[in-house]
């Protein structure tokens, strides 16, 4: 499994491109705003690109799914909870922001436990909510994708009017901490980080 970061748009969102070894197949997961280095990488390495996951709907994630999935082919896939953030500007926050940002519609919609096969590779869908009800974080052996859950040394905003502190707490205890510990996380800003460092250090997380 080989993993590309790519980092977009005036909010610094990551986009992770992960390319099943062994196959020409990718996963995308989330797409911010001006994906053309994305889209040079896939016809560089002549990969496929199956599917586009959003972790939540927020604006800085989705707003290069269009293209993406104009270009690509991808299906879109998304928490059902968050489906409505991909085509309400007010929602996805991006009306505030002086650009209303919508997104094709998901292919698929998924919940807790879902899985979601790439080559030798399983991804398993973990429902973490707290910043957007339904983001979601996704699993696979040593890698967590974690979206706007958790940061090195930080976690999401909850300021959000759909946002719950107590659940996004909730999810980084029984969700990601339960992960054995040299899990890398793979944030939706900043550096990655890992479950252990996390675990020992993070100050918005204390016992
Ligand atoms: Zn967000
Ligand atoms: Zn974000």
């Amino acid at each position: 499994m080989k993993i590309y970061k790519f980092t977009l748009g005036n909010f610094a969102v990551n986009n992770y491109l992960v390319h099943a070894e062994g196959s020409n197949q990718a996963i995308l997961f989330d797409a911010g705003e001006d994906p053309a280095p994305i889209l040079e990488k896939i016809v560089e390495l002549g990969l496929k690109l199956e599917y586009l996951v959003n972790t939540h709907g927020h604006g800085d994630h989705i707003a290069g799914n269009q293209i993406i999935v104009d270009e690509t082919g991808a299906k879109l896939l998304i928490h059902q909870l968050d489906q409505p953030y991909l085509s309400d500007p007010y929602l996805n926050l991006s009306a505030y922001f002086g650009v209303e940002i919508t997104s094709p519609p998901a292919s698929r919609l998924l919940q807790d436990g879902d899985k979601i096969r790439l080559g030798e590779i399983e991804f398993q869908v973990l429902h973490t909510p707290g910043h957007t009800p339904g983001h979601i974080s996704l699993w696979y052996e040593k890698h967590a994708f974690v979206g706007d859950v958790i940061f090195q040394g930080s976690i999401g905003r909850t300021d959000f009017p759909q946002s719950s502190s107590q659940q996004l707490i909730q999810s980084i205890r029984q969700r990601i901490y339960t992960l054995p510990d040299p899990t890398v996380l793979y944030p939706g800003h900043g550096p990655n980080t890992t479950v252990k460092a996390e675990k020992e250090s993070n100050p918005f997380v204390s016992e």
